[in-house]
């Protein structure tokens, strides 16, 4: 027997991981250095690992606590109600959640290309259909309400990712304040804020205060760290009262995930370290780069290189590895994760020399 027809469906093209690159270039994972997922490169908080170690006695309970207080805590952190925190397993899992709390078969949703894949894949997935708003290289990436509706056809989502990845800009508060202005009662401006710790735009979650037609969706995966423990959430009106209930899987985050969020949560110092860290990077990138880059507000920079395949392959070789933006639709160009300074040189020397 087969599973349903799945040739609308396209796998996710994950950055690779550390050890199938070393096994494949035969180096020891260690002397890598990886800068193509966008991970903290500081690593997790050290009181994270704590947590992750005194939690693992206690995993042959289900996460009932756990999951209440970090909702809690990150009710208090944003000043919204409880009700309105969708944890998640990873700020995908939030994104299934959001389509499928959303979608009926057959509704649309709007993408921005180039995009996060996972947009498209989870509308999908809850038999939605996908259409797409372009970011123009031409325009330097610029996102703006006007620019969304030029494509706005009624859709019941509209994805907005600020900082954007791979480009690195952002759309303003008030442009997204304008975008669901203008948008139809029933669509909801969903604003995808993973990189925003990195970003001095401030949050569009007073938007979601505000109305009732805007989500947004953070993520424990980069600033704080967590890509591994899978965590994230998003923030929804306060009018959608029970839908979480209604569509979540049960224990939606881990008993691990959640503890670990909970004090990493409590170390912003290190969110803070990151932060400084991910500035000096950046601005690294663009001065000793020998390409054109753009400026980002996210913990990467995206570069254009000509061939990005080969600069990739090259620097790869190298034991140096970047993203390789073809899968974006962007095959001229690269993307970097910024780095400790080592890193972020070794990089630069790389990417130069491929160039
Ligand atoms: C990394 C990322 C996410 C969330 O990733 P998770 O690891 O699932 O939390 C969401 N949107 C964008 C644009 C990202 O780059």
């Amino acid at each position: 027997m087969q599973p349903r027809d799945l040739s609308a469906h396209t796998p996710y093209q994950a950055g690779r991981g550390i050890e199938e690159v070393a096994r494949e270039l035969g180096m020891a994972p260690e002397n890598l250095v990886k800068l193509s997922s966008n991970e903290n490169a500081w690593g997790p908080s050290p009181e994270a690992v704590v947590a992750l170690r005194e939690t693992a006695a206690q995993v042959h309970s289900y996460p009932k606590t756990a999951h209440a207080d970090l909702v809690d805590a990150l009710a208090e952190t944003w000043d919204v109600a409880a009700e309105q925190v969708w944890l998640a397993n990873g700020g995908d899992g939030a994104l299934d959640y959001l389509a499928r709390a959303m979608l009926d078969p057959g509704d649309e949703v709007l993408v921005s290309d180039p995009g996060f894949a996972y947009y498209a894949m989870s509308a999908r997935y809850h038999h939605g259909r996908v259409n797409e708003y372009p970011i123009r290289k031409a325009d330097d990436f610029e996102q703006t309400a006007a620019g969304v509706m030029n494509h706005y056809d009624g859709e019941r989502i509209v994805y907005v990712t600020s900082p954007h990845n791979p480009a690195g800009t952002e759309m303003p508060r008030s442009e997204v304040d304008a975008l669901a202005d203008a948008t139809d009662e029933e669509t909801l401006v969903l604003v995808d804020e993973a990189y925003g710790e990195f970003s001095e735009t401030p949050s569009a979650v007073q938007l979601v205060r505000e109305r009732d037609d805007v989500a947004v969706l953070r993520t424990f995966s980069k600033a704080y760290g967590l890509a591994g423990c899978r965590l994230g959430y998003a923030i929804t009106p306060s009018e959608w009262a029970d839908a979480y209930a209604r569509v979540n899987t049960p224990f939606a985050a881990s008993e691990l995930a959640c503890r670990a969020g909970l004090a990493a949560l409590g170390d912003q110092d290190h969110v803070q370290n990151t932060v400084e860290g991910v500035r000096a990077s950046r601005e690294y990138l663009y001065e000793h780069l020998d390409c054109p880059t753009w400026e980002s507000q996210g913990n990467f920079v995206l570069c254009e290189v000509g061939d990005g395949t080969q600069v990739f392959e090259a620097a790869k070789r190298e034991g140096v590895i970047v993203r390789d933006t073809s899968s974006f639709g962007l095959p001229e160009c690269i993307r970097i994760t910024c780095g400790t300074p080592e890193m972020t040189e070794r990089a630069v020397e790389v990417v130069n020399d491929a160039l």
